[in-house]
């Protein structure tokens, strides 16, 4: 065979990246399980690049060079275990299989094991950044083994984005499944940012009384300062959408109940298995499965709000010194929710034995992918000062900037409290601040409770060992 790389699944994401691959000088075999799909590809693109257009999976693996590397761009689940089985048979030790759908890495973790056995290399990939990323340069968070990206490595960094310092946005990430983890709690962060700037949209519409022409202004403002990054300058442009139809804003025309496709609540599930508190990424989850119970949503429209005096609208000067301490809660609130995804790495690096490089990963979603932010460099940098860095908050600027932040962060809280506009995600951030804070949490309190109850005993802070207080007796302590 000649060509470098196969792509078997060539719906969206499978044609783009195949083309991007051809943009690129790789000669691309091309396989899908209808084959009119590859033959529609070869028409309307083959001029771009080097196509070997295949029908059958004998053809398509007699198509490419050895050690073969092959990627599977099909539909998540089911589907990518089917593919695998087919082509696996075929296949011979040394090739290499790139899986880079939204698996979960759990598959990812049971597929790599399997074909390991027969000595071929699994690389689970978490490719982010939709259609337009795939064609034009995503960010690429390859897992498996050493050996796999040696000789894959090169090639998918040269079709990833580059980040402003021209630095491609992939990197090896770790064994077996830790690539597409990594892409899973991306999609966590994207999911808490969202909701993030979302409470700040709610607020400056709500307390601040901003219609959204005004508030895309303010976030095109902010988008020139610590913020900076994709998902702000696109919350600029939908705030600015006048609906054709009615003349009305776009926002306002939009059925206010948000969907989602599943990599949120694996965060959390697997968040709350590592027993990580990623409570930014949790509220997130749940305001959007909040917001499609219309049936709930129906009986709270008669629940009663703050009493009249105090919903007062803000006048001009305070409306805009609270859309400036609005700015201050959604960065420290931003800083947070990343502060808990990278926990969250983290801890399942531990788990797995994935030897995760933080500050890469921080610097791989600079570019091509919806998070890609100004800030990233940020946490890149706070881990190369140490990358042995327990927490984000550990970070000297990090911390500095939300102990500078703080005052206007519990203001913009309280407003929206008084006011009775939800912010699950600003408040579930300074409340993780604020107990990370605390010399003494109600935990021990709780401890009490337990060992009353349950006799599950607890420890002291005075002596070494486990402790039980006979409650229904005499009520002395005894050692466990
Ligand atoms: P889809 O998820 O819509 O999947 C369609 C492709 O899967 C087609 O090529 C289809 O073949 C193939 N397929 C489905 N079932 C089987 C099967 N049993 N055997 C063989 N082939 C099968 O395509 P997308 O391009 O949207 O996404 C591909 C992958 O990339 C998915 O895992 C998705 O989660 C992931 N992804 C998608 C992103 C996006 O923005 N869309 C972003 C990042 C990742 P056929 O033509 O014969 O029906």
């Amino acid at each position: 065979g000649t060509a470098q790389i196969g792509v078997t699944g060539l719906a969206v994401m499978g044609r783009n990246l195949a083309r991007n691959f051809a943009r690129n000088g790789y000669t691309v075999a091309l396989h899908n399980r209808t084959a009119s799909r590859t033959h529609d590809l070869v028409e309307q693109f083959g001029s771009e690049g080097s196509f070997v257009a295949t029908e059958t999976a004998e053809e398509f693996v007699a198509a490419l060079e050895r050690p073969r590397r092959l990627i599977i761009m099909v539909k998540a689940g089911d589907p990518t275990d089917a593919v695998i089985d087919e082509f696996a048979p075929l296949l011979e030790p040394g090739d290499v299989i790139i899986d880079g759908g939204n698996a979960h890495y759990a598959d990812t973790r049971r597929r790599e094991a399997k074909l390991r056995e027969q000595g071929i290399h699994f690389v689970g990939t978490g490719i982010s950044g939709g259609e337009e990323g795939a064609l034009n340069g995503p960010s690429i968070m390859p897992g498996g083994s050493d050996e796999s990206y040696e000789s894959l490595g090169p090639m998918l960094e040269k079709i990833s984005a580059k980040a402003a310092d021209g630095s491609p946005c992939c990197t090896h990430i770790g064994g077996d499944g830790a690539g597409h983890f990594v892409k899973m709690v991306h999609n966590g962060i994207e999911y808490a940012d969202m909701q993030l700037i979302a409470e700040a949209y709610d607020l400056l519409r709500h307390a601040a009384g901003y219609e959204p022409a005004k508030i895309a202004e303010i976030f095109r403002g902010w988008n020139t300062g610590r913020l900076d990054s994709y998902l702000i300058e696109i919350t600029a442009e939908v705030l600015a959408h006048v609906d054709a139809a009615t003349g009305k804003p776009f926002v306002d025309v939009v059925l206010d109940q948000a969907e989602q496709k599943g990599t949120g609540r694996w965060t959390v599930q697997i968040a709350l298995d590592l027993g990580v508190p990623v409570s930014g990424i949790a509220e997130a989850v749940f305001a959007r499965s909040l917001s499609g119970h219309a049936d709930l949503r129906a009986v709270g429209a008669g629940l009663t709000g703050p009493s009249p005096a105090d919903v007062g609208p803000l006048d001009a000067a305070d409306a805009e010194r609270f859309a400036a301490q609005v700015e201050q809660a959604l960065y420290a609130s931003k800083v947070v929710s990343y502060t808990q995804g990278f926990h969250q790495m983290q801890a399942a690096g531990a788990e797995y034995g994935w030897a995760l490089d933080l500050g890469a990963i921080a610097g791989i979603w600079r570019g091509g992918c919806i998070i890609r932010a100004a800030f990233l460099d940020r946490i890149t940098a706070a881990y190369a000062k140490d990358a042995a860095l327990p927490s984000l908050l550990a970070d000297e600027q990090f911390a500095a900037e939300i102990g500078a932040a703080q005052d206007a962060w519990r203001a913009v809280v309280s407003t929206a409290a008084r006011l009775g506009v939800p912010v699950p995600g600003f408040s579930t951030a300074l409340a993780y601040y604020d107990a990370l804070r605390a010399p003494r949490l109600p935990a021990a309190l709780t401890q009490g409770q337990r060992d009353f109850f349950g006799a599950h005993t607890y420890r002291r802070v005075d002596r070494e060992g486990s402790f039980h207080t006979l409650w229904s007796r005499d009520r002395s302590e005894e050692r466990s």
